[in-house]
């Protein structure tokens, strides 16, 4: 079967930085190219990653399958200048911010209803700040209501909160959840953020502000989720009770 997801380079406005190339760890590139960056490997492209195009300074990259509603930064584009910077410049002129919220149940888990309510308001006050400042900004928020989804957003930890496909937690801390245990009647895990040496099982708006705002005017370049994923027991766990739970013959595809 045709690979569905691999990038797309607009000649047109490709700077020729190198920055595409050198983010990418899974050889998708033709690395002898550099900085011309040719697509040498697409079937080595992971599913509804975002890396290159997410730092692509000059827009210049999109997805064939792309389906999440991303759209490249577009900062750069009318800057005649040429960019020999290997992506720092992009840093500074990538003028999207795509911040996704990916939670397990906004019903009754305390956790993720607590998340939302902080994430909303820091929303509230960073979106105009942003705007005014040229950047486009979306909020999405996605309920990870299947092993499906759970799959397709690489999901590791509920909730997840990511900027522009970058995780702001840098790894998973867990502690268990009775929400979400009551949710599925199995122990369930659910995910605390580690703050200025302290855990909270809902973070506060100053990581959150922080993260977001690091994440659009500092990109850390790395730990989006386009690595090898594999859904965590616990998950599977929580989709397989909660299945059983419904009583849903659905193999927690639709429940
Ligand atoms: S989308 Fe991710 S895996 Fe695909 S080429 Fe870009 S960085 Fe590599
Ligand atoms: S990051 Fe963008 S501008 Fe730089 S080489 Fe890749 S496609 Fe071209």
């Amino acid at each position: 079967m045709a690979k569905k997801w691999y990038p797309v380079i607009d000649y047109a406005v490709c700077k020729e930085c190198g920055a595409c190339i050198k983010k990418c760890s899974h050889g998708v590139y033709d690395a002898s190219k550099a900085p011309s960056p040719v697509v040498r490997n697409p079937e080595s492209c992971v599913d509804h990653c975002h890396g290159c195009g997410s730092l692509c300074p000059a827009g210049a990259i999109t997805y064939v399958g792309e389906d999440t509603g991303w759209t490249p930064p577009k900062g750069a584009r009318g800057n005649a200048d040429g960019c020999g910077c290997s992506g720092a410049c992009g840093e500074a002129s990538g003028k999207s911010v795509l911040v996704e919220y990916l939670y397990l149940d906004l019903q009754s888990c305390d956790r993720c209803i607590g998340t939302e309510r902080e994430l909303d308001e820091v929303m509230k006050i960073l979106t105009p700040a942003l705007k005014l400042s040229g950047y486009k900004v979306e909020y999405k928020k996605i309920e990870m209501k299947t092993a499906e989804l759970a799959e397709k957003y690489k999901f590791l930890s509920s909730p997840t909160i990511r900027v522009n496909g970058i995780d702001i937690c840098a790894s998973v801390s867990e502690n268990s959840c009775g929400c979400c245990s009551d949710i599925s009647g199995t122990d369930v895990e659910c995910r605390v953020f580690e703050y200025m040496g302290e855990s909270y099982e809902v973070p506060p708006r100053e990581m959150l502000a922080e993260a977001i705002l690091k994440e659009t005017f500092a990109p850390s370049g790395g730990g989006c989720a386009c690595g090898g994923y594999e859904i965590p027991q616990n998950l599977r766990a929580f989709y397989e009770g909660k299945k059983k739970k419904s009583g849903c013959s659905c193999g927690g595809s639709c429940c």
